[in-house]
């Protein structure tokens, strides 16, 4: 079993490789940051945002939470949006859900979990929002994976409405927001393509 002090000698050996890959690499990065991505994404353990895309330190700022949401009155989640754009300015805001998302399936089942479930209320709120596209879907398996993107591109047009985009928009700042998921299946990200409406 894996133990905290393991994770200790994993460190040191991690770290060990880097310097000897790239001796100058942490004095590099430890002077400053400079991402163009900002990752949302949930906290699910299978989906660790560097490394699914191929990205090392200081490539990419990230914001994870249970099911990838992005609640306007979230402070945490807007001040990392904020920070993000003002401050680091990314160019690029990925909102990245997943297949078997289990708060997007504990959301829809009747059953009590505890403090989560007002968290997860937003994602029952899409569901009803969309209940005559998931009617239409053909068993649970695949009602949830509906669910999954359209819970994507719901929080995408979130991010396009809150102030931080929409006035990075107004000062026409170089700034795309991008709507994602990932299956644990095989690995493989999806682009939902879906560009949020400017204004709403
Ligand atoms: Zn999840």
């Amino acid at each position: 079993m894996t133990t905290p002090k393991d994770l200790f000698a994993n460190n040191r050996r991690w770290a060990r490789q880097v310097t000897e890959a790239d001796p100058g690499f942490f004095k590099g990065l430890a002077g400053q940051q400079k991402p163009k991505f900002l990752w949302i994404g949930c906290s699910d353990s299978r989906v660790p945002a560097n490394e699914i895309v191929g990205l090392r330190p200081g490539e990419v700022f990230v914001h994870r939470n249970v099911a990838n949401l992005v609640i306007h009155t979230d402070i945490n989640c807007l001040s990392v949006l904020q920070f993000a754009v003002d401050i680091l300015a990314v160019e690029h805001v990925i909102v990245c859900g997943h297949y078997g998302c289990g708060g997007v399936q504990a959301a829809v089942e009747d059953q009590r979990h505890g403090l989560i479930d007002n968290w997860l209320r937003h994602i029952r709120d899409v569901q009803q929002r969309h209940a005559a596209a998931l009617a239409k879907t053909k068993g649970k398996p695949a009602m949830l994976r509906r669910l999954c993107e359209l819970n994507v591109a719901e929080q995408v047009q979130n991010l396009a409405n809150t102030t931080t985009v929409q006035d990075a928009w107004r000062r026409r700042q170089k700034l795309t927001l991008h709507g994602w998921v990932y299956d644990l299946r095989d690995g493989l990200l999806r682009d939902l393509r879906v560009p949020p409406k400017k204004v709403r």
